[in-house]
C-alpha cells in the first residue's frame, strides 16, 4: 500500500516534469547555432535556401525564404517561420531533428540552461 503511494508520487512528479520540458519554445540564431552540427548546419542552410514549399507560388521558394521565427518543438524538432524571398508569403518548415539522438541531448541541455 504504501509502496504504492509512493510510486504514484514519483510517476506524478516524473509526468510533470517531462511536461515543462517538453513545451514548444522560441530560440533565437544562436540557440540555434549552438544546437547543429556542421553537417546539420549544411543542411538546414540548404533547405531555407533551395527546398521550402511556397503555397503561393505553388512550388519551391526558388530563392529562398528569411526566417522570422525558430522554434524548437515538443519532439526536439526545429520549426521555422518566415517569407518567402519572391512573394513574402508566409512560410513554414520542420526539420525532424529531434530523431537524432545527439540533437534531442543537445536540445534538452538547451532547454534546462534557459528554463526558469
Ligand atoms: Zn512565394
Amino acid at each position: 500500500m504504501y509502496k504504492n503511494v509512493l510510486l504514484n508520487k514519483k510517476s506524478q512528479i516524473y509526468h510533470r516534469s517531462v511536461m515543462k520540458e517538453k513545451q514548444n519554445i522560441g530560440i533565437n540564431l544562436f540557440q540555434l547555432a549552438v544546437l547543429l552540427d556542421v553537417d546539420e548546419k549544411h543542411f538546414y542552410n540548404f533547405v531555407i535556401n533551395n527546398s521550402v514549399y511556397c503555397f503561393q507560388c505553388r512550388g519551391i521558394a526558388s530563392k529562398g525564404i528569411e526566417v522570422e521565427e525558430i522554434y524548437l518543438t515538443e519532439r526536439n524538432d526545429i520549426r521555422v517561420q518566415g517569407r518567402c524571398r519572391i512573394c513574402k508569403g508566409t512560410v513554414g518548415r520542420l526539420f525532424a531533428f529531434g530523431d537524432k539522438k545527439e540533437f534531442d541531448e543537445k536540445a534538452c541541455r538547451l532547454r534546462e540552461s534557459i528554463s526558469p
